[in-house]
């Protein structure tokens, strides 16, 4: 590591935050390998902080010479790529080794521009890593945001990467020595104390969701926009091709669904690249069951979803399954509650959160197959009951997971971490 400049606070910088994402560019398309709810989580959060006053750099790590250095997302947001190791895609868990080069060009990048960052909220354990550096440098307040949690991951997993103890000892650290902890719900709290340490401060602060942008389509429209009749039972998955997203239990249970024989059964697995485009072994290892199972005339991939279709998608669905084995928050299940869609998700980590079991849908045990096939045939044989699911998905939504109301949350917590000491005077006390 080069030498780092030396840096001194100065008040020009007070409204100043950098939020730092290595792994999951804020700026890139979503839905593709490895991008997902941490890429949608930084560029809302960042948007949303920048209405709300804050000059919002995000920090990413550049992964291909094609792609612009900065990227203005508006007056007030941008992203910066900087460079650390080969200029190409890098898997997260190959990255822990670059990350001395990325401190150097953060301290470069603030030298150059003349500024300082008073706090950096970083997130994924990587991250946090380059935020105690920056800690330790100059004083910057650090809030983190897990996305993962290593020591529940690994309980899931069935191959434990070399990287893993690093990882869980960086996740300690940065749990006893960050400012602040956001826990994006309260059984991701309960595991980070039970498992991580009982050390540190953590406030609950959940993700959000655009509740505009989801729910702006009733099913009626969706159906037609996509070209799907009425009568059909429409069952959707959303998001990455990662053995842990649970997609096989899901293929496994519509295979077993008692309107499999009706001709008006529809099962779409949305995400990864574009058809005939591979993207790893998960997404072609899923195709395999589906053509085994004979279910490939009532199953499509129609790849990465953007995100001004994907509202038609959610809505036009009539549920939507998120059957991962584990997951910390789970933005999908929120998405489809905010469209108006019942959500059938496993009974783990954030989805036990948001998904609250015969209000807004249904939960059953990660990678049973029979609780999965029960729980979406009962929602596909009472339309009713269906849409009343749904409507209260929605309203649940919009009062606790705006974008705008999260990010009001984190607004007011960096306002307080950055509120400059007050020196009480010293009371003399007369005997
Ligand atoms: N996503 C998308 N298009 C796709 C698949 C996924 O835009 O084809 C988005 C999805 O809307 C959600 C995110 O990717 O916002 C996935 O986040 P989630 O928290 O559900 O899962 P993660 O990828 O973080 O494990």
């Amino acid at each position: 590591m080069k030498t780092r400049p030396q840096l001194t606070m100065n008040s020009r910088t007070e409204q100043r935050i950098a939020l730092i994402s290595v792994h999951g560019d804020p700026a890139i398309e979503i839905g593709k390998e490895e991008a997902g709810g941490q890429n949608v989580y930084v560029r809302h959060v960042g948007e949303a902080l920048a209405q709300q006053g804050w000059q919002v750099d995000m920090f990413t790590r550049k992964v291909s010479p094609e792609q612009n250095t900065i990227v203005q997302h508006s007056d007030n947001c941008r992203t910066i790529r900087l460079e650390a190791g080969a200029v190409e895609f890098v898997p997260r868990d190959e990255l822990f080794a670059h990350l001395p080069e990325f401190v150097d060009h953060f301290l470069e990048f603030q030298k150059e521009n003349r500024i300082i960052y008073p706090l950096v909220h970083t997130n994924y354990w990587l991250s946090s890593w380059v935020g105690m550096q920056l800690k330790e440098i100059q004083g910057s307040k650090q809030v983190h945001t897990y996305h993962s949690l290593g020591a529940v991951k690994y309980n899931t997993v069935k191959t434990i990467p070399l990287i893993a103890s690093t990882r869980l000892a960086v996740e300690k650290q940065v749990l006893e020595t960050a400012e602040r902890i956001i826990a994006t719900s309260p059984q991701e709290k309960e595991h980070m104390r039970s498992l991580v340490s009982s050390k540190g401060n953590i406030d609950i602060i959940p993700c959000g969701t655009d509740i505009k942008q989801f729910g702006k389509v009733n099913r009626q429209e969706a159906r037609t926009h996509l070209g799907i009749d009425l009568e059909t039972k429409l069952v959707l998955y959303v998001g990455r091709f990662d053995p842990r997203k649970g997609i096989e239990t899901l293929v496994r249970a519509v295979g077993e669904s008692k309107f499999r024989e009706s001709g008006k059964l529809q099962l779409i697995i949305g995400g990864g690249s574009r058809p005939g485009h591979s993207d790893g072994i998960e997404r072609e290892r899923i195709e395999t069951i589906v053509a085994d199972l004979g279910m490939s005339h009532f199953t499509t991939f129609p790849g990465r979803i953007t995100q001004e279709e994907l509202p038609y998608y959610y809505a036009a669905a009539d549920v939507c399954v998120v059957p991962s084995h584990y997951e910390p928050f789970g933005l999908v299940a929120i998405e489809a509650m905010a469209s108006g869609t019942p959500v059938i998700a496993s009974d783990v980590g954030g989805l036990q959160f948001t998904v609250v079991p015969e209000e807004t849908g249904l939960l059953a045990p990660p990678q049973d197959v029979a609780a999965f096939t029960a729980a979406i045939d009962s929602i596909l044989s009472n339309p009713e009951w269906r849409a009343q699911l749904g409507k209260a998905g929605r309203k649940r939504i919009e009062t606790q997971f705006s974008w705008d109301g999260v990010a009001c949350q984190l607004s007011n917590l960096y306002t307080q971490l950055l509120q400059p000491i007050v020196q009480q005077p010293i009371l003399q006390l007369s005997s």
